[in-house]
């Protein structure tokens, strides 16, 4: 691009010492004075002729080769700032992708808490299932028992107004029987589990409160770190 500033008119003399510049200075690539040179030159090596130099030069292929480094220059920089660009975008998905293994065997662990609960929680169910028909067929099987006793209760009422003293007689006598069998239940029933008080309690797992106290001084889910890699960008443009 052409560029629209007024060429500034360059200064043939020493801005320091007002001199003429008569030398040129390869190490500095720089025009200098007598004074330059020994004050400030004087051990650089390859000093020559600033009038020579300019004969020797051709301003055509320096502008040339100035142009040729100006642009690769340009492109380097261009590449180092589609490179940094690409990165923003790598190092976000990198970030979104971090976050996304921590969540993982975090939801493992919490899929696994929820499963171990609903089955406990269906034992426990189970239990209490089975618990409470074991309890409600005993009480069935006791009021059975009940009702048989106030039947025979009746039956001793009706069996004594018997007219004849034999009918009473024989009547007692299969009740007194019958209730005989309900005192061996009874008796029997001493012995029995059935009769027993149930509790239901928890039988805590010695595991958890294990795992619990190691979760507590756990700090952290991992470490972010930054890694820089291997700059191979200046090893190529210098090949
Ligand atoms: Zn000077
Ligand atoms: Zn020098």
């Amino acid at each position: 691009m052409a560029s629209s500033k007024p060429i500034p008119c360059l200064n043939t003399e020493c801005d320091k010492h007002s001199q003429q510049f008569n030398w040129y200075c390869p190490s500095h690539l720089k025009p200098c004075c007598d004074e330059c040179i020994s004050t400030s030159h004087s051990k650089c090596t390859g000093i020559k002729s600033l009038a020579r130099v300019v004969e020797e030069t051709t301003i055509q292929k320096s502008k040339e080769s100035l142009e040729k480094d100006i642009n690769s220059l340009i492109n380097l920089l261009a590449e180092m700032v589609n490179n940094k660009s690409r990165n923003i975008k790598t190092i976000e998905q990198q970030c979104e992708d971090i976050k996304k293994s921590v969540v993982e065997p975090r939801n493992e662990i919490d899929q696994h808490l929820d499963n171990l609960e609903k089955k406990f929680c269906q034992d426990t169910d189970t239990i209490w299932d089975k618990e409470k028909l074991k309890a409600t067929d005993f009480i069935t099987e006791i009021e059975e028992k009940k009702k048989n006793l106030e039947e025979m209760k009746d039956h001793l009422h009706t069996v004594i107004a018997y007219k004849s003293k034999l009918q009473s007689f024989l009547g007692v006598h299969q009740i007194e029987q019958e209730v005989h069998q309900c005192q061996q239940y009874a008796e029997g029933l001493e012995n029995d589990e059935r009769t027993r008080e149930v509790d239901i309690k928890l039988k805590q797992n010695d595991e958890i409160e294990m795992i619990v106290s190691k979760l507590g001084p756990l700090e952290s889910l991992g470490e972010v770190i930054v890694v820089k890699k291997e700059n191979n960008l200046n090893k190529e443009k210098q090949i």
